[in-house]
């Protein structure tokens, strides 16, 4: 399996530290505000990521942070009235719930930095010990580059390069411009925590590596963010760690590209600024993340309404075929012999994972992976239109199974079932109304108004049948006639 590992620019052989075993840490949300759909990009990307490697059996442990304590935190406590501590909280449940419904999964560690303060100062202390920090009399300790000879490793600069490309902010307790804090003094107001030098709080870089190492142990497997955090975040994580332990952060490190919407960068300033929640709101998750996925996640994503109206009709057209595919298998008798058609249905199912994980293999190409889960809907639809009433259960079954299967990597969610299951209760009362149904089985009463609506036809009772359709419609549901006879199926 390939993976592009943005320290050496290459796609390489995926080698886990411990056979079986993936450790991975993706840098979470400083938690101020909901996040928006370029953090959601990154955030699905790793998702997918994860899934995939479990899917190939690896026994994957993966932990992201939340940035509880951040002057953006603060600023916006300051301006809303309320204390860091609220904001943080509130923010944190609303990024948990939004990517629940994301159907993004939950890490398995979760840590928060102001829970985490004894290893950062512990972090802190040794760097201090190993000459490579130095605290200042106003309280801050700094990182010092100068002292770590691989100090541009990660991004491919070097300090001399740097200091000729960058504007950096001017500050005389600094050894080296690029010095970058990892205790900040407390101003007044302001959460603090005590320590060897004096009260106040740890630096961004120093949370995650701190994290890192108490939780997954150095180095891990895969480290990840969005291509914006290579410098300084993820430099200045894999300095500390370089100096405080001897060891790299990780083995592997991978980026997302930027999200960019309508071809622009987001910005509020620009009025093209999208929040996940908002989006979430008028769109279908499964929408949301399919367009996503049709970007190789190291590309920029092109995000626009306009796309995500037609991405819509690509996910109904794989729910559709794998409905159609249980629904064929719960109503076609007792397989006979397989036919060719049958036969070369079975192929293409096993030609459709393989494709899948071919792309997949080769540094997570979703959209590669998409293609073949597609070319398994076109192949099913084909024999499901050609076959007409003479499918195979075994093979319609096997099928829509394989779809769910796949489609579960990416995190889109198909029903197990025909769609039975969660049909409206109202059914029952129109089919009471329209064919003198007694029972009270939703799905039974499904099976009554089309049958009655059949009829109904048939007997050219051009009112009747319309009737039930009407009836059928304000439930929310649409009738589709076909080959092998109608159906009810929700309206999108
Ligand atoms: P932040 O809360 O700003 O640290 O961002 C959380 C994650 O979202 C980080 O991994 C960022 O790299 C990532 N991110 C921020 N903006 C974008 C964007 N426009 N597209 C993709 N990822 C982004
Ligand atoms: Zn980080």
């Amino acid at each position: 399996m390939l993976v592009y590992n943005s320290q050496t620019h290459k796609k390489e052989e995926l080698e886990p530290i411990e056979p079986g075993k993936i450790r991975m840490y993706v840098c979470g949300p400083t938690v101020y505000d909901q996040i928006h759909i370029g953090n959601a990009r990154t955030f699905l990307a790793f998702d997918v990521i994860r899934r995939y490697l479990m899917y190939k059996g690896y026994q994957v442990t993966f932990a992201q942070n939340l940035t509880d304590v951040d002057d953006k935190i603060i600023n916006r406590a300051n301006e809303t009235g309320r204390t860091a501590a609220e904001v943080a909280e509130e923010c944190s449940a609303a990024f948990i719930e939004q990517m629940h419904r994301f159907g993004v999964l939950d890490p398995d560690i979760r840590p928060r930095a102001t829970h985490e303060i004894e290893a950062m100062q512990e972090m802190i202390s040794l760097l201090i010990e190993r000459g490579v920090a130095y605290p200042v009399p106003s309280g801050d300790v700094y990182f010092s580059v100068r002292a770590d000879h691989n100090y541009g490793i990660l991004s491919g600069r070097s300090l001399d390069q740097m200091r000729a490309g960058e504007r950096v902010e001017v500050n005389d307790e600094k050894r080296d411009p690029f010095d970058f804090a990892l205790w900040k003094a407390a101003k007044p107001g302001e959460p603090s925590w005590p320590s060897p030098w004096g009260d106040g709080r740890p630096g961004w870089h120093t949370e995650c590596c701190a994290m890192i190492h108490r939780y997954l142990g150095c180095p891990i497997d895969i480290h990840g963010g969005g291509a914006d955090l290579i410098f300084p975040h993820h430099e200045n994580e894999t300095a500390q760690a370089m100096c405080a332990w001897d060891s790299v952060l990780a083995n592997t490190w991978m980026h997302t590209g930027m999200l960019r919407v309508d071809g622009e960068k987001m910005s509020k300033s620009l009025g093209n600024f999208y929040t996940l929640k908002e989006v979430l709101d008028k769109y279908p998750a499964d929408a949301v993340r399919l367009l996503m996925l049709q970007t190789h996640y190291r590309a920029p994503l092109d995000f626009s309404f306009e796309r995500l109206e037609g991405v819509a009709g690509t996910l109904e057209r794989l729910q559709t075929c794998a409905r159609n595919l249980r629904w064929a298998a719960e109503r076609s008798p007792q397989d006979g012999e397989l036919n060719d058609a049958d036969r070369a249905l079975g192929t293409q199912i096993d030609t459709a994972r393989e494709e899948f994980c071919r792309q997949m293999d080769d540094d997570f190409n979703t959209a590669g992976g998409l293609a073949a889960i597609f070319s398994l809907v076109t192949a099913a639809n084909t024999y499901l239109a050609d076959a007409a009433d003479d499918t195979s259960t075994a093979v319609c079954l096997r099928a829509a199974d394989m779809l769910t299967e796949l489609a579960d990597v990416m995190g889109i969610g198909l029903s197990r079932s025909a769609g039975d299951d969660d049909l409206p209760a109202g059914l029952v009362d129109l089919a009471r109304e329209q064919a003198g149904y007694e029972g009270t089985s939703a799905a039974e009463a499904a099976e009554v108004l089309l049958a009655a609506r059949q009829q109904a036809r048939a007997e050219k009772n051009w009112g009747v049948a319309d009737a039930i359709r009407d009836g059928i419609g304000a439930l929310g549901l649409v009738v589709e006639d076909t080959a092998a006879g109608a159906r009810l199926h929700r309206k999108e």
